[in-house]
C-alpha cells in the first residue's frame, strides 16, 4: 500500500510518500480501507518528536473507510460496510481493559501517536474499536469526529457529568475540541459561554448553537462570565488551553463548581 511516514522528527519536510507493504489482516481483526483520515494538533507534536515514538511512523489518527476484510474470530461486520475507527490501541485484557477504563490501560495509547495512524490505505484494527457510520455522513465528515468528540465527551459528561440547565464556559470555541464540546453541551441542554480569538470564530461558535461568545483578546473571562450569568459563575469550566486561561478559568466558576481539563 502506499503510505506518508516519517524516518525522522522534524517539520513538514520529513514527510514521505512511499511504498510500504499490506498491514497483516489477523484472525481476531478487521481490515479498513481507509477513504479520509482529519488531521489533529497531536499530529504535529508526534512528527516534531514525543518520547517512544518509534520509526519510521504513519501519522493520523482520525480514520474513516471500509471494511476489506474481516479475521476469521469477527462476527458483526462484513466487508463494504462504512466504520469510523475509536483511535484507541489497548490491550483488551488488563484489569484495567476488563474494567471499562481502556484509557488507564498501561499500553493505552492513541492510533498515530505511538502506534501506526490512518495516513496510509489499509490499516488492521480489533472490532472493538470499529464503529459503523451513519447513511447520512461521509467519510470527510465522519473521520472528523474521533479524537475531538471522544476527548470533549469524556471531558463534559464522563467527568465533568454534565447535566440540564447548567452554564457551562467553554474555552477555544474554534478548535477541534471546542466545537465538539459546543455541540455536547448543547445535546444536554445547557447554556453555553464560548470564547474564541475572533469574530469569524465567535459567528462559527454561535452557528453550533453557542449562547454567548467572548472575545478573549479583547475582553477579559471571568468578568464578562460574570456579567452573563448575573454575577453567578458557571458549573462547568471546560478547560484545556492551560496555564494562559488558568486564573480566569477558575475566576468564573461559581462555587462548587466543575473545572474539567
Ligand atoms: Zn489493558
Amino acid at each position: 500500500m502506499k503510505a506518508i511516514r516519517i524516518h525522522e522528527f522534524g517539520g513538514p519536510e520529513v514527510l514521505r510518500y512511499e511504498e510500504v507493504s499490506d498491514p497483516p489482516l489477523r484472525k481476531d481483526r478487521i481490515l479498513v480501507r481507509i477513504r479520509a483520515c482529519a488531521l489533529n494538533h497531536l499530529d504535529l507534536w508526534v512528527r516534531r518528536g514525543l518520547p517512544g515514538v518509534k520509526l519510521p511512523h504513519i501519522l493520523g489518527s482520525d480514520i474513516a473507510g471500509e471494511i476489506a476484510d474481516v479475521g476469521e474470530y469477527v462476527t458483526g461486520f462484513e466487508p463494504r460496510q462504512r466504520v469510523l475507527v475509536a483511535p484507541m490501541h489497548f490491550c483488551n485484557h488488563c484489569a484495567k481493559c476488563m474494567a471499562g477504563l481502556q484509557n488507564q490501560c498501561p499500553e493505552f495509547t492513541v492510533l498515530g501517536n505511538l502506534v501506526d495512524g490512518g495516513n496510509c490505505e489499509l490499516i488492521a484494527v480489533p472490532p472493538a474499536i470499529a464503529i459503523p457510520i451513519p447513511d447520512g455522513l461521509e467519510f470527510a465528515q465522519a473521520a472528523s469526529v474521533p479524537l475531538v468528540f471522544l476527548t470533549a465527551w469524556h471531558m463534559l459528561v464522563t467527568r465533568a457529568g454534565i447535566r440540564q440547565g447548567q452554564t457551562v464556559l467553554v474555552l477555544g470555541g474554534g478548535s477541534g475540541v471546542g466545537s465538539a464540546a459546543i455541540q455536547i453541551a448543547k445535546l444536554f441542554h445547557a447554556r453555553v459561554i464560548a470564547t474564541a480569538g475572533d469574530s469569524g470564530k465567535l459567528e462559527r461558535a454561535a452557528a453550533l448553537g453557542a449562547d454567548y461568545g467572548i472575545d478573549h483578546y479583547q475582553q477579559k473571562i471571568s468578568q464578562e462570565v460574570r456579567r452573563i450569568t448575573d454575577k453567578q459563575g458557571v458549573d462547568i469550566v471546560f478547560e484545556h488551553v492551560g496555564a494562559a486561561t488558568w486564573e480566569e478559568s477558575m475566576k468564573s466558576l461559581k462555587p462548587g463548581g466543575t473545572i474539567v481539563t
